[in-house]
């Protein structure tokens, strides 16, 4: 029996980054892509982070991204450096993929709830007293987790690699997420065995309150990334990664959609889809103890301000054991490998 490693609110920090001026903005943004071009670096952001840092990335040749693409995008840019804007387990993840290179990040203070509640020693014993089973582990965990994993998987190919090895008979050990191990167990019917990790963000979408929503928008599509609590899911009309939902919302026919991921989302939903509109799930009601609010207090850490004094400072760079990395690149290269 694994015990519960969600975090509790008071273990997760308040971010609340400053609101900028027109023309501290533009100051910042000229100092980064100065930065950027000195030290032939290339920017590469998730979906979740400030807007301004997603917009720079594309303008200066990066990309914006989920998980999956941006440690592909990194591991192909034949950049000498990369400055990657997310959380940590990303920076290591660019860093196993590309040991060549050097890797930062505006601070490697951006941590993750899933990958905090999986800790390396006690994850191990854990795949120790069950060696039957195939281990599976989402990207948002340590390179020394990952380094103990048969598989890496993200949010946009975790059902589709399930599936692949459930049709080989194997049996399941899935680390860390809970709600997205039990979605993909419903999907696949696979055997898996669950750690109980959680994200804080999309655990914080209540039904409840969505299902009042529904009411007041009935002609809303509800788009839900599977790190969402069951009850959230069923109420669904797309289920999947940042990217699956940029589709959805693309593909479907509804002119509104209401949403359960980090807010950082909308900023490219509403690029893509101008004439669509889009509005936040509700992380309140009955229970709700909204620490982040839908929006990752790690993934707000990486604004334009911390990413000028990051590049300038030189500071946030990355470093895996290379003996690490070599073991976890095996599993993330099964991923990277896995047809699409
Ligand atoms: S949104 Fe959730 S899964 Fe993503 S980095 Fe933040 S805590 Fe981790």
């Amino acid at each position: 029996m694994v015990r519960d490693y969600s975090l509790k609110p008071a273990e997760v920090p308040l971010f609340d980054p400053e609101v900028l001026t027109a023309k501290k903005r533009e100051a910042l943004r000229t100092r980064i892509k100065r930065q950027l071009a000195e030290k032939n670096a290339v920017l590469i952001a998730h979906y979740y982070v400030d807007g301004d840092v997603q917009d720079l990335a594309e303008e200066t040749g990066g990309c914006v991204s989920d998980s999956l693409e941006m440690a592909r995008y990194g591991r192909d840019h034949d950049a000498e450096t990369l400055i990657v804007a997310g959380v940590r387990f990303m920076g290591e993840t660019a860093k196993i993929l590309s040991p060549e290179k050097r890797v930062f990040m505006p601070t490697l203070e951006a941590e993750c709830s899933l990958d905090i509640g999986c800790p390396p020693d006690e994850f191990e014993a854990f795949c120790r007293d069950n060696p039957d089973r195939t281990v599976v582990v989402y990207a948002n965990t340590s390179a020394r987790v990952k380094a103990l994993a048969d598989w890496v998987v993200t949010s946009s190919v975790g059902l589709a690699i399930v599936e692949h090895l459930d049709a080989r008979g194997e049996k399941i050990l899935w680390a860390p997420d809970k709600h997205l191990g039990a979605y993909i167990a419903e999907k696949t019917g696979a055997d898996m065995l669950l750690w109980s990790g959680a994200c804080i963000v999309h655990e914080e979408f209540k039904f409840q309150a969505l299902a009042d929503m529904q009411r007041i928008y009935p002609d809303a599509g509800v788009l839900v990334h599977p790190e969402s609590s069951a009850r959230v899911i069923e109420m669904a009309d797309a289920v999947g990664s940042t990217t699956q939902i940029l589709k959805a919302a693309s593909e479907l026919p509804n002119d509104t959609f209401i949403v359960a991921t980090d807010r950082g989302l909308f900023h490219k939903l509403r690029r893509a889809e101008p004439n669509k509109t889009f509005i936040e799930a509700p992380t309140a009601g009955d229970g709700a103890t909204c620490r982040s609010c839908a929006h990752c207090p790690w993934m707000a850490m990486n604004e334009l301000e911390t990413l000028a004094l990051a590049l300038e400072n030189g500071t946030g760079e990355v470093f895996i054991d290379p003996e690490i990395g070599k073991r976890a690149m095996v599993p993330l290269q099964r991923m990277l490998d896995f047809p699409r």
